[in-house]
Protein backbone atom coordinates (compact mmCIF):
# COMPACT_ATOMS: atom_id res chain seq x y z
CA UNK A 1 0.00 0.00 0.00
CA UNK A 2 1.28 3.26 -0.81
CA UNK A 3 2.27 5.71 2.12
CA UNK A 4 1.41 8.70 0.45
CA UNK A 5 -2.90 7.79 -0.14
CA UNK A 6 -5.30 10.34 -0.41
CA UNK A 7 -7.68 11.03 1.94
CA UNK A 8 -10.89 9.42 -1.03
CA UNK A 9 -8.81 5.79 -0.74
CA UNK A 10 -8.97 5.62 2.13
CA UNK A 11 -11.10 2.91 4.66
CA UNK A 12 -10.43 2.92 8.42
CA UNK A 13 -10.57 0.30 11.07
CA UNK A 14 -10.80 2.42 13.90
CA UNK A 15 -11.78 5.97 14.64
CA UNK A 16 -11.41 7.40 18.06
CA UNK A 17 -13.54 10.20 18.47
CA UNK A 18 -12.66 12.77 22.02
CA UNK A 19 -11.31 9.85 24.16
CA UNK A 20 -10.75 10.59 27.84
CA UNK A 21 -9.98 7.96 30.40
CA UNK A 22 -9.99 9.17 33.95
CA UNK A 23 -8.77 6.13 36.30
CA UNK A 24 -10.13 7.09 40.02
CA UNK A 25 -11.98 9.44 41.75
CA UNK A 26 -11.89 12.79 43.66
CA UNK A 27 -8.25 13.77 44.48
CA UNK A 28 -6.82 10.89 43.52
CA UNK A 29 -7.87 10.95 40.02
CA UNK A 30 -5.31 10.71 37.06
CA UNK A 31 -6.47 11.93 33.61
CA UNK A 32 -4.60 9.30 31.15
CA UNK A 33 -6.19 10.38 28.02
CA UNK A 34 -8.07 13.42 27.12
CA UNK A 35 -10.05 14.32 24.07
CA UNK A 36 -7.86 11.48 21.92
CA UNK A 37 -9.21 11.68 18.43
CA UNK A 38 -7.51 8.98 15.39
CA UNK A 39 -7.96 7.28 12.57
CA UNK A 40 -6.31 3.99 11.62
CA UNK A 41 -7.03 3.02 8.16
CA UNK A 42 -6.81 -0.09 6.65
CA UNK A 43 -3.45 -1.50 5.95
CA UNK A 44 -1.45 1.43 8.54
CA UNK A 45 1.25 0.43 10.52
CA UNK A 46 0.39 2.44 12.89
CA UNK A 47 2.70 4.34 15.60
CA UNK A 48 1.63 6.80 18.64
CA UNK A 49 5.39 7.46 20.44
CA UNK A 50 4.96 9.15 23.59
CA UNK A 51 7.58 9.26 27.01
CA UNK A 52 6.41 6.80 29.95
CA UNK A 53 3.34 8.20 30.85
CA UNK A 54 1.56 10.09 28.69
CA UNK A 55 -0.85 7.20 28.02
CA UNK A 56 -0.08 5.26 25.14
CA UNK A 57 -0.65 1.64 26.79
CA UNK A 58 -3.98 3.16 28.48
CA UNK A 59 -4.55 4.46 24.19
CA UNK A 60 -3.32 1.05 22.93
CA UNK A 61 -6.11 -0.89 25.53
CA UNK A 62 -8.74 1.43 24.94
CA UNK A 63 -8.49 0.77 21.05
CA UNK A 64 -8.17 -2.67 21.55
CA UNK A 65 -11.71 -2.52 23.40
CA UNK A 66 -9.75 -4.03 26.64
CA UNK A 67 -10.97 -1.28 28.80
CA UNK A 68 -13.66 1.22 28.26
CA UNK A 69 -12.83 5.07 27.85
CA UNK A 70 -14.55 7.45 30.55
CA UNK A 71 -16.35 9.33 27.46
CA UNK A 72 -15.77 9.51 23.59
CA UNK A 73 -16.18 6.97 20.88
CA UNK A 74 -13.99 4.08 19.36
CA UNK A 75 -15.54 2.50 16.04
CA UNK A 76 -14.33 -0.52 14.80
CA UNK A 77 -15.45 -0.36 11.51
CA UNK A 78 -19.27 0.21 12.14
CA UNK A 79 -19.28 -1.55 15.59
CA UNK A 80 -19.49 1.14 18.40
CA UNK A 81 -16.79 -0.84 21.13
CA UNK A 82 -19.03 1.44 23.66
CA UNK A 83 -22.03 -0.87 23.09
CA UNK A 84 -20.31 -3.96 23.17
CA UNK A 85 -21.25 -6.28 26.01
CA UNK A 86 -20.95 -10.01 27.27
CA UNK A 87 -20.55 -12.56 24.10
CA UNK A 88 -20.07 -9.88 21.57
CA UNK A 89 -17.34 -8.13 23.22
CA UNK A 90 -15.90 -11.26 23.89
CA UNK A 91 -15.83 -12.34 20.49
CA UNK A 92 -14.53 -8.88 19.38
CA UNK A 93 -11.89 -9.31 21.42
CA UNK A 94 -11.06 -12.80 20.11
CA UNK A 95 -10.59 -11.38 16.54
CA UNK A 96 -7.98 -8.96 18.18
CA UNK A 97 -4.34 -9.54 17.95
CA UNK A 98 -1.85 -8.08 20.72
CA UNK A 99 1.67 -8.48 21.51
CA UNK A 100 3.38 -7.44 24.79
CA UNK A 101 7.00 -6.18 25.38
CA UNK A 102 7.66 -9.03 27.96
CA UNK A 103 5.87 -11.67 25.80
CA UNK A 104 3.01 -12.84 28.16
CA UNK A 105 3.98 -16.78 27.05
CA UNK A 106 3.00 -19.52 29.70
CA UNK A 107 5.43 -20.77 30.63
CA UNK A 108 4.10 -23.89 31.56
CA UNK A 109 3.47 -25.00 27.55
CA UNK A 110 5.42 -25.49 24.98
CA UNK A 111 5.60 -23.12 21.67
CA UNK A 112 3.40 -24.58 20.19
CA UNK A 113 0.62 -25.22 22.56
CA UNK A 114 0.71 -20.95 23.38
CA UNK A 115 -0.02 -20.61 19.73
CA UNK A 116 -2.74 -22.82 19.96
CA UNK A 117 -4.22 -21.57 23.09
CA UNK A 118 -6.33 -19.07 21.26
CA UNK A 119 -7.77 -21.12 18.72
CA UNK A 120 -8.82 -23.85 21.89
CA UNK A 121 -10.77 -20.74 23.44
CA UNK A 122 -12.45 -20.52 19.92
CA UNK A 123 -13.57 -23.73 19.54
CA UNK A 124 -11.30 -25.09 16.79
CA UNK A 125 -10.85 -29.15 16.35
CA UNK A 126 -7.71 -30.57 17.26
CA UNK A 127 -6.65 -31.51 13.59
CA UNK A 128 -7.52 -27.71 11.79
CA UNK A 129 -5.46 -26.77 14.98
CA UNK A 130 -2.19 -28.39 14.35
CA UNK A 131 -2.51 -27.68 10.64
CA UNK A 132 -2.95 -24.04 11.76
CA UNK A 133 -0.37 -23.73 14.56
CA UNK A 134 2.41 -25.54 12.03
CA UNK A 135 1.48 -22.66 8.97
CA UNK A 136 2.01 -19.90 11.62
CA UNK A 137 4.92 -21.50 13.40
CA UNK A 138 6.43 -21.38 10.15
CA UNK A 139 5.15 -17.56 8.98
CA UNK A 140 7.38 -16.51 12.26
CA UNK A 141 10.68 -19.05 11.33
CA UNK A 142 10.19 -21.53 14.31
CA UNK A 143 8.87 -24.49 12.54
CA UNK A 144 11.77 -26.62 13.91
CA UNK A 145 11.21 -25.02 18.01
CA UNK A 146 7.16 -26.35 18.15
CA UNK A 147 8.30 -28.79 21.27
CA UNK A 148 10.06 -26.43 23.16
CA UNK A 149 9.39 -24.54 26.10
CA UNK A 150 9.29 -20.31 26.67
CA UNK A 151 12.24 -20.66 28.78
CA UNK A 152 14.34 -22.72 26.37
CA UNK A 153 14.33 -19.69 23.92
CA UNK A 154 15.98 -16.07 23.05
CA UNK A 155 13.74 -12.88 23.90
CA UNK A 156 13.28 -12.85 19.77
CA UNK A 157 12.24 -16.51 19.62
CA UNK A 158 9.70 -15.25 22.49
CA UNK A 159 8.12 -12.71 20.45
CA UNK A 160 8.00 -14.83 16.96
CA UNK A 161 5.79 -16.89 18.99
CA UNK A 162 4.00 -14.21 20.93
CA UNK A 163 3.22 -12.89 17.17
CA UNK A 164 2.17 -16.37 15.62
CA UNK A 165 -0.06 -16.65 18.70
CA UNK A 166 -1.11 -13.21 18.56
CA UNK A 167 -1.89 -13.95 14.28
CA UNK A 168 -4.14 -17.41 14.91
CA UNK A 169 -7.28 -16.36 15.06
CA UNK A 170 -6.94 -14.27 11.59
CA UNK A 171 -6.90 -10.84 13.47
CA UNK A 172 -7.69 -7.50 10.97
CA UNK A 173 -5.52 -5.77 13.99
CA UNK A 174 -2.28 -6.50 15.69
CA UNK A 175 -2.11 -4.38 18.14
CA UNK A 176 1.65 -4.14 19.64
CA UNK A 177 2.46 -2.82 23.42
CA UNK A 178 6.10 -2.06 23.43
CA UNK A 179 7.09 -5.35 21.52
CA UNK A 180 10.61 -4.31 20.89
CA UNK A 181 11.33 -2.63 24.11
CA UNK A 182 12.58 -5.30 25.69
CA UNK A 183 15.30 -6.89 22.50
CA UNK A 184 18.43 -5.76 21.20
CA UNK A 185 19.06 -3.13 18.32
CA UNK A 186 19.77 -6.63 15.97
CA UNK A 187 16.95 -8.70 16.77
CA UNK A 188 14.11 -5.51 16.92
CA UNK A 189 15.34 -4.92 13.74
CA UNK A 190 14.10 -8.71 12.91
CA UNK A 191 11.21 -8.38 14.54
CA UNK A 192 10.17 -4.94 12.82
CA UNK A 193 11.04 -7.18 9.75
CA UNK A 194 8.61 -9.80 10.69
CA UNK A 195 5.83 -7.18 11.57
CA UNK A 196 6.11 -5.55 7.84
CA UNK A 197 5.94 -8.77 6.79
CA UNK A 198 2.77 -9.67 8.63
CA UNK A 199 1.65 -6.21 7.70
CA UNK A 200 2.24 -6.17 3.92
CA UNK A 201 1.52 -10.03 3.07
CA UNK A 202 -1.44 -10.75 5.31
CA UNK A 203 -2.87 -7.88 4.93
CA UNK A 204 -3.18 -7.27 8.98
CA UNK A 205 -3.47 -3.37 10.04
CA UNK A 206 -0.74 -2.98 12.64
CA UNK A 207 -1.20 -0.24 16.06
CA UNK A 208 1.85 -0.06 17.58
CA UNK A 209 2.74 2.04 20.73
CA UNK A 210 6.46 3.11 21.29
CA UNK A 211 8.94 5.20 23.09
CA UNK A 212 11.74 4.61 20.11
CA UNK A 213 11.60 6.74 17.01
CA UNK A 214 13.80 4.45 15.23
CA UNK A 215 10.56 2.05 15.37
CA UNK A 216 8.21 4.54 13.80
CA UNK A 217 10.85 5.52 11.09
CA UNK A 218 11.39 1.62 10.45
CA UNK A 219 7.83 0.47 10.08
CA UNK A 220 5.18 2.78 10.22
CA UNK A 221 3.58 4.93 7.61
CA UNK A 222 1.18 6.92 10.16
CA UNK A 223 2.62 8.60 13.63
CA UNK A 224 0.82 10.18 16.54
CA UNK A 225 2.79 12.02 18.92
CA UNK A 226 1.14 11.77 22.43
CA UNK A 227 2.00 13.75 25.46
CA UNK A 228 0.25 14.25 28.89
CA UNK A 229 -2.43 12.05 27.50
CA UNK A 230 -2.99 14.48 24.74
CA UNK A 231 -2.28 14.04 20.67
CA UNK A 232 0.21 16.91 20.40
CA UNK A 233 1.10 16.08 16.36
CA UNK A 234 0.06 13.42 14.03
CA UNK A 235 0.40 12.47 10.21
CA UNK A 236 2.19 10.60 7.79
CA UNK A 237 5.75 9.66 8.93
CA UNK A 238 7.44 11.50 6.16
CA UNK A 239 5.48 14.70 6.89
CA UNK A 240 5.99 14.91 10.53
CA UNK A 241 10.16 13.91 10.00
CA UNK A 242 10.54 16.60 7.46
CA UNK A 243 8.24 19.15 9.13
CA UNK A 244 7.94 18.23 13.08
CA UNK A 245 6.16 21.25 14.90
CA UNK A 246 5.70 19.93 18.37
CA UNK A 247 8.86 20.18 20.38
CA UNK A 248 8.58 17.14 22.21
CA UNK A 249 8.64 15.70 17.93
CA UNK A 250 10.78 17.51 17.98
CA UNK A 251 13.00 15.72 20.96
CA UNK A 252 12.45 12.39 19.28
CA UNK A 253 13.36 13.40 15.91
CA UNK A 254 16.58 14.71 17.33
CA UNK A 255 18.97 11.28 18.25
CA UNK A 256 21.52 12.39 20.71
CA UNK A 257 24.18 11.12 17.84
CA UNK A 258 23.46 14.56 16.22
CA UNK A 259 25.09 17.29 18.41
CA UNK A 260 26.78 20.78 16.87
CA UNK A 261 29.90 21.61 18.53
CA UNK A 262 29.75 23.82 21.22
CA UNK A 263 31.96 26.65 19.52
CA UNK A 264 29.51 26.99 16.72
CA UNK A 265 26.43 28.10 19.24
CA UNK A 266 27.88 31.86 18.74
CA UNK A 267 25.12 35.14 19.56
CA UNK A 268 23.03 35.91 16.88
CA UNK A 269 24.16 37.94 13.79
CA UNK A 270 22.24 39.21 11.19
CA UNK A 271 25.92 37.87 8.37
CA UNK A 272 25.38 34.93 10.44
CA UNK A 273 22.66 32.17 10.96
CA UNK A 274 22.47 29.02 11.68
CA UNK A 275 19.90 26.95 10.38
CA UNK A 276 18.28 23.48 10.43
CA UNK A 277 17.01 22.47 7.03
CA UNK A 278 15.62 19.26 6.07
CA UNK A 279 14.79 17.94 2.47
CA UNK A 280 12.07 15.58 1.45
CA UNK A 281 11.73 14.22 -2.02
CA UNK A 282 12.56 15.34 -4.91
CA UNK A 283 14.42 18.34 -3.30
CA UNK A 284 17.14 16.18 -2.09
CA UNK A 285 18.31 16.06 -5.74
CA UNK A 286 19.18 19.67 -6.20
CA UNK A 287 22.64 21.15 -5.53
CA UNK A 288 20.69 23.87 -3.41
CA UNK A 289 23.66 24.88 -1.52
CA UNK A 290 25.54 25.86 -4.08
CA UNK A 291 22.86 27.70 -5.80
CA UNK A 292 22.32 29.99 -3.14
CA UNK A 293 26.07 30.49 -2.77
CA UNK A 294 26.02 31.41 -6.10
CA UNK A 295 22.79 33.12 -6.31
CA UNK A 296 22.75 34.95 -2.89
CA UNK A 297 26.71 35.38 -2.36
CA UNK A 298 26.24 33.29 0.85
CA UNK A 299 28.83 31.18 2.14
CA UNK A 300 26.90 27.88 4.27
CA UNK A 301 29.38 26.20 6.31
CA UNK A 302 28.09 22.51 6.56
CA UNK A 303 28.21 21.15 10.18
CA UNK A 304 26.39 18.29 10.49
CA UNK A 305 24.45 15.96 7.83
CA UNK A 306 22.15 13.16 8.00
CA UNK A 307 19.63 10.96 5.49
CA UNK A 308 16.40 9.04 7.20
CA UNK A 309 15.18 6.27 4.89
CA UNK A 310 11.21 6.08 5.98
CA UNK A 311 9.47 3.77 3.84
CA UNK A 312 9.26 5.00 0.35
CA UNK A 313 10.23 8.65 1.48
CA UNK A 314 14.33 9.87 1.78
CA UNK A 315 14.32 13.00 4.56
CA UNK A 316 17.82 14.52 4.23
CA UNK A 317 18.89 16.93 7.13
CA UNK A 318 21.15 19.05 7.11
CA UNK A 319 22.82 21.94 9.75
CA UNK A 320 24.72 24.84 8.18
CA UNK A 321 26.10 28.32 9.23
CA UNK A 322 25.03 30.72 6.70
CA UNK A 323 28.07 33.47 6.45
CA UNK A 324 26.89 36.59 4.34
CA UNK A 325 25.03 40.05 3.56
CA UNK A 326 21.93 40.27 6.24
CA UNK A 327 20.05 40.73 2.48
CA UNK A 328 21.11 37.74 0.83
CA UNK A 329 20.85 35.12 3.92
CA UNK A 330 17.22 36.33 3.79
CA UNK A 331 16.57 35.81 -0.07
CA UNK A 332 18.36 32.69 0.06
CA UNK A 333 16.10 31.39 2.70
CA UNK A 334 13.04 32.38 0.54
CA UNK A 335 14.85 30.79 -2.19
CA UNK A 336 14.83 27.95 0.11
CA UNK A 337 11.49 27.61 1.10
CA UNK A 338 10.10 27.86 -2.72
CA UNK A 339 11.98 24.96 -3.27
CA UNK A 340 9.57 23.09 -0.20
CA UNK A 341 12.90 22.74 1.73
CA UNK A 342 11.32 23.17 5.52
CA UNK A 343 14.38 25.59 7.77
CA UNK A 344 14.30 26.63 11.39
CA UNK A 345 16.90 28.75 12.14
CA UNK A 346 18.24 27.95 15.31
CA UNK A 347 19.22 31.12 17.94
CA UNK A 348 20.58 30.02 20.97
CA UNK A 349 21.19 31.54 24.32
CA UNK A 350 22.81 28.52 25.15
CA UNK A 351 23.90 25.29 23.93
CA UNK A 352 21.67 23.69 26.09
CA UNK A 353 18.45 25.61 25.30
CA UNK A 354 19.81 24.73 21.79
CA UNK A 355 19.92 21.11 22.16
CA UNK A 356 17.06 20.56 23.73
CA UNK A 357 15.08 22.82 20.91
CA UNK A 358 16.59 20.40 18.51
P1 LIG B 1 2.42 5.03 29.10
O1 LIG B 1 2.00 3.71 28.51
O2 LIG B 1 2.63 6.09 28.06
O3 LIG B 1 3.59 4.91 30.03
P2 LIG B 1 0.00 4.82 30.71
O4 LIG B 1 -1.17 4.76 29.81
O5 LIG B 1 0.50 3.53 31.29
O6 LIG B 1 1.19 5.59 29.97
O7 LIG B 1 -0.30 5.81 31.92
C1 LIG B 1 -0.83 7.11 31.74
C2 LIG B 1 -1.15 7.67 33.11
O8 LIG B 1 -2.22 6.92 33.70
C3 LIG B 1 0.00 7.58 34.10
O9 LIG B 1 -0.03 8.73 34.92
C4 LIG B 1 -0.31 6.32 34.89
O10 LIG B 1 0.24 6.41 36.18
C5 LIG B 1 -1.82 6.33 34.93
N1 LIG B 1 -2.38 4.98 34.98
C6 LIG B 1 -2.22 4.00 34.05
N2 LIG B 1 -2.91 2.89 34.41
C7 LIG B 1 -3.53 3.19 35.58
C8 LIG B 1 -4.42 2.44 36.46
N3 LIG B 1 -4.80 1.20 36.17
N4 LIG B 1 -4.83 3.07 37.58
C9 LIG B 1 -4.48 4.33 37.85
N5 LIG B 1 -3.67 5.09 37.08
C10 LIG B 1 -3.19 4.51 35.95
Amino acid sequence: MSTEQSTTDRHFVIKASSVSKIYGQGEGATRALEGVSLTVDKGDIFGIIGLSGAGKSTLIRALAGLIKPSSGQILFHDTDLGALKGKRLRNFRLKMGMIFQHFNLFSSRTVAGNVAYPLEIAGISKPEREKRVEELLKLVGLSSKGGLYPSQLSGGEKQRVGIARALANDPEVLFCDEATSALDPRTTKEILDLLKMVNKKLGVTVVLITHDMEVIKRICNRVSVIEGGKIVEEGLVSQVFAEPKHPTTKQFIQGSSHEIPEEFWKPESPNRRLIRLRFKGSSAGEPLISQIAKMYHVDANILLGWIDCLQTTIVGTLVVELIGPAKGIEEALGYLAEKNVHHEVLIPNSPHEVLTSL
